[in-house]
This record gives structure tokens, sequence and C-alpha cells, in this order.
């Protein structure tokens, strides 16, 4: 019987929050949105997420989850530019009257290298491009909840001066890479908007979506501006898999420099656990590796140090014995003399 109850209540229990998760006004479709709109919607609201934490939002493949989600939602925040291709159809499936509010207005977007009429969707790698996006956000989370506009306007002047500080320290970082390693190799063209506001030339193996078919030709052109260039090194992304920049590596005997993130945020206890640590933590990944410092080569010097100093000590201590001996036996034979 007492088993049946405590059943009973689990059910209730994971009911509860199943129920408590379903119920969000306002949704993101991606973690880095949901990210922002929660720095400007504080306490007031809470924000739901479409594609979870470390998904792919290019590749999402809808849920009944996510129908339940839209279906009772109130107001969406999508990027658009191409990143999200399977909203429409699942709002339209979902039947909700949500507003769908666009947060890359206003924004200067890539047209895509791929596609006729297409833009590149990665807009938010560019922290300038950031203040478009959490402008629109306010705006939108305003006109949802006008009782709490000065609210939401005070978090968001607050918010502003982060990001605009952080746009700042990003070409700061950037410039202070030698000129001729400033090429950014990853796994997909995620990083056009970061190269142009920032200064870096950019390769990659895939497209400005992950879903293409990889050409081989596109591997060998990359071989071969990575030797004749000399380039430090190659970057894996958190949510592709890294097999084919692994395999560049090691042809061309060039390093991994680190793992970034594009499409979605990390985890809680991940360097890139919100939008602004996000950025900051690849600009950090990219300049250490493309300057050459790497945490190995640092680790190794500092061994090298240690190593050199613990040596000089027992030379130091070798020459007071000697001495100390020395001066014994001279005192010994004079004792002895005499
Ligand atoms: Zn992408």
């Amino acid at each position: 019987m007492q088993k049946i109850i405590s059943l009973l209540f689990s059910l209730l229990l994971i009911n509860s929050i199943v129920l408590a998760e379903e119920s969000y006004k306002v949704i993101a479709t991606a973690s880095i949105f949901a990210d922002m709109a929660k720095n400007i919607a504080g306490d007031k609201l809470d924000i739901g997420l479409i594609v979870p934490v470390g998904g792919d939002p290019h590749l999402h493949e809808p849920t009944p989850r996510d129908a339940q989600l839209v279906s009772k939602a109130e107001l969406i925040l999508m990027n658009g530019l191409t990143f999200e291709g399977w909203l429409n159809k699942l709002v339209k499936n979902s039947g909700t009257n949500a507003k769908t509010v666009l947060i890359t207005k206003g924004v200067n977007a890539i047209k895509s290298l791929d596609y006729n009429n297409s833009f590149d969707p990665h807009a938010w790698m560019d922290a300038s491009n950031g203040l478009f996006y959490i402008k629109n956000i306010k705006d939108a989370l305003v006109e949802y909840d006008p009782a709490n506009k000065d609210y939401y306007e005070k978090n968001y002047e607050v918010y502003k001066k982060e990001i605009e500080a952080l746009d700042i320290y990003i070409k700061k970082q950037i410039e202070s890479i030698p000129a001729k390693s400033r090429t950014l190799i990853t796994s997909h063209d995620a990083f056009q908007y970061y190269g142009r506001r920032y200064n870096l030339a950019l390769e990659s193996v895939l497209g400005i979506s992950t879903d293409e078919d990889v050409q081989t030709s596109s591997v060998s052109k990359l071989n071969k501006l990575i030797k004749e260039n000399n380039i430090p090194a190659v970057f894996i992304e958190s949510t592709i898999n890294p097999k084919l920049l692994k395999q560049i590596a090691s042809d061309t005997g060039v390093k991994i420099g680190g793992e970034l993130f594009a499409d979605s945020l990390g985890d809680e206890d991940s360097p890139a656990n919100s939008y602004v640590n996000m950025l900051r933590h690849n600009t950090d990944v990219i300049t250490n590796a493309l300057k050459g410092n790497s945490q190995v080569a640092i680790d190794h010097h500092t061994a090298n140090e240690v190593e050199q100093s613990s040596s000089s000590n027992m030379l130091m201590y070798g020459i007071i014995a000697c001495l100390f001996l020395g001066g014994f036996f001279f005192v010994f034979r004079k004792l002895n003399n005499t």
C-alpha cells in the first residue's frame, strides 16, 4: 500500500513538473535568445526554450513537447534568417495564437554564400548585433507586459552596457593576434559576422548550415591553406561532430585550438553558460590558440622553471656540504698536527 502511495505521489510530482515546464507564456527558439530574454525579464517572466541546450537548431526536429510548448505560448522569440526552418510548420500545426517576433530586426544581414535570396543566420556572433537582439526582445516584452515596462527598461540598460563592454573586449583581444595568423578555421560557417566585425579571415568545412554534405575538395583546399599559411590551429564546435576537423588536424599536423560555441550555449557549469560568457570564451580560445600560446605551452614553461630552480637548489646544497666537510677535515688535521 505504501509503495502504491509513493508511486502515485511520484507520478503526481512528475506530472506537475511536466505541466509547469509546458506553461511558459514567453518562449525562445534557441538557448542564446532565451538567455538574452532572461536577462531582461528578470523575475517577472519565465522564459521557455524549444531547442534544448547542446541541440543543433539547424537540424531540430520538433517533438510533441514542442507542439505543446508552442500551443500554450503567447510570445515566441525567433532569429529568422533561415535559422529555424522547422518553426513555421510547428506554429501552424500547434494552432497557437502566439505572436512571433523576429529579434534580428535592424541587423545588417550577410547574404548566404551558398544560396540565392538567403541570409546567414548567425548574426548574434557579433556583439554589436547582440544590441539589436536585446533591443527587439526588450520592446517585445514591454509590449507583452506593459505593467512592468520600467523594470524591463532598467534591466535592458544594465545588460546593454555589459554587451557594449564585451564588444570592446573582443575587438582588443582579436587585434592582439599577429595579422598573418588571423584566419579562423571551424566546422561550419557560424563565424562570418564575428569575422566581419572583428577582422578575422574565415574558412569552414561545412557551409552556413550543418546539414550539407562535405565536399572532399573543401577538405583538401583547407589542408592546402593551412600548410601554405602556417595556420597554427583549427577549432571544433560544441554542437557539431568534430571528426572532420580532427582529421584535418592530423593530416596537417596543426593543433586543435579548442572548442567554440556558436548555435547553442553550453550547460550550466560550462564556460559558455550565457551569451556574454559564450562570446568571451570563444574569443579567449581563438586568441590563445592563434597567438600560439596554448595552455599546454604555458604549463610546460612553468614545469621547466620548477625543474631549473630545483636543480639550482641542489647545486647550492652540494657546495655548502662540500665547504662544511672541507672545513671539518681542515680543523681535524690541524688538531692532529698539534
Ligand atoms: Zn549554425
